[in-house]
């Protein structure tokens, strides 16, 4: 739903907060940087049905949707998901508000939350169609909501929601992979030193799996302490003879996309069952483009095609991996956090005054881990 100018502006103790507004960066348009807008005039996304849980921020996370988000990018599939009759109509999806990650208090539940009660620490990943989570409160339903690992801060737990959710459901929707069947599969991770990348390394090494890692020379040390068994430079002149000479893969997991997925093909196992899952697809760019439909015709159409030419010549599948929110899986997270199997890699930190600093860090591009944003 839409929010409008706060009606009530009730700033003070705690349960009239609840009540009342709070402090936001939203947006009003699709743009560059300063559409960013830091108000305190957003209406407190109490709880409105039976499955919601209010939660407190303190701390959020940025990814490259919210970049690209912040940018236009999914518009009218997210508008569509929000509220499916906005078809039909020209109501805004303004003010938007961006970030995926939270981490957080549960401040208010619904009358069948059973999970979580007020009071608990908890971490999520804010689905994109939902209001996100650079504001004081976010709601979420009770599915999407998990206990945070003890072990972190909320800082260091805002890190992993959205890319451990997103990397499960490549690994494991797509890419066949589980806890149980990972210990002789070989997996070549793409992008190894973003957020995605780093997430997904920590968790096929607690899984037993081994894992071939590229990226850039400069981040060779952290994705080897991270447990990356091999890796590869990709901007050293070489990098696919390097990886022609490895041993075949079961699984890639594609966080770069591009001319990659023309090459990666051939370094798959042939003809057993091995599967190449690419989380940079057309979908969202085909449906801004294109229109709802066309777009999700041609996206669909573009997918079947390389999946049936692949099966056919070679025998491997070809998948697009997406986000998934699943708060059951990010408490199996939480345990290998608390195992000590999966560290948070925090790259930097930013206070609430600073999102649009945030912002640009995460344009600049190179991660090497996550942007945090401290907002409690
Ligand atoms: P990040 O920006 O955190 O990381 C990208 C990493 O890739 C950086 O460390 C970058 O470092 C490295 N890199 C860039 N070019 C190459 C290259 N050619 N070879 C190897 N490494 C390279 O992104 P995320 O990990 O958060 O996400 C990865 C991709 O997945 C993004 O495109 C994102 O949009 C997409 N995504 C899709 C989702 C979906 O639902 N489909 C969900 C989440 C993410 P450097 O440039 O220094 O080498």
């Amino acid at each position: 739903a839409c929010w409008s100018v706060c009606p009530r502006r009730h700033i003070g103790s705690s349960p009239s907060r609840l009540h009342g507004c709070m402090s936001a960066w939203v947006i009003d348009q699709y743009g560059t940087n300063g559409v960013l807008k830091y108000t305190e005039e957003v209406p407190v996304p109490t709880v409105s049905s039976p499955s919601e849980v209010m939660i407190k921020v303190h701390a959020a996370s940025l990814n490259p949707l919210d970049t690209s988000m912040r940018g236009g990018y999914g518009a009218k599939l997210l508008k569509l998901r929000r509220d499916p009759m906005s078809v039909m109509d020209s109501d805004s999806e303004f003010p938007l508000i961006l970030g995926r990650d939270v981490s957080g208090v549960v401040v208010d539940c619904g009358s069948e939350v059973t999970h979580v009660v007020p009071g608990d620490e908890v971490w999520a990943a804010v689905p994109p169609w939902k209001q996100g989570s650079l504001a004081e409160f976010v709601t979420l339903t009770e599915y999407e909501v998990s206990h945070k690992p003890k072990s972190l801060s909320h800082t260091e737990a805002a890190s992993i929601p959205y890319v451990a959710n997103t990397a499960l459901s490549a690994l494991v929707n797509a890419g066949g992979l589980c806890r149980d069947s990972s210990s002789n599969k070989r997996v070549l991770i793409t992008g190894g030193s973003g957020g995605v990348g780093t997430f997904s390394i920590q968790l096929l090494k607690a899984w037993g799996a081994h894992v071939t890692v590229t990226c850039s020379q400069n981040a060779e040390g952290l994705v080897r302490g991270l447990g990356a068994d091999e890796v590869v430079d990709y901007t050293a002149g070489d990098s696919l003879e390097q990886l022609e000479m490895m041993e075949r893969f079961d699984v890639i997991l594609d966080n770069v996309g591009g001319e990659t997925e023309q090459w990666a093909m051939g370094l798959l196992k042939p003809w057993s069952g091995a599967k190449y899952v690419t989380l940079v697809t057309p979908l969202l760019l085909n449906t801004d483009s294109l229109g709802l439909l066309d777009g999700m015709f041609q996206a669909g159409f573009s997918l079947q095609c390389k999946a049936i030419q692949n099966i056919m010549s070679t025998g491997v599948f070809y998948r697009w991996g997406f986000y998934a929110p699943d708060g059951p899986a990010l408490d199996e997270v939480s345990k290998l956090v608390d195992a000590g199997k999966i560290l948070p890699v925090v790259e930097a930190q930013f206070p609430f005054t600073q999102v649009p600093q945030a912002f640009q860090k995460l344009e600049n591009g190179h991660a090497r881990g996550k942007t945090v944003v401290r907002v409690a």
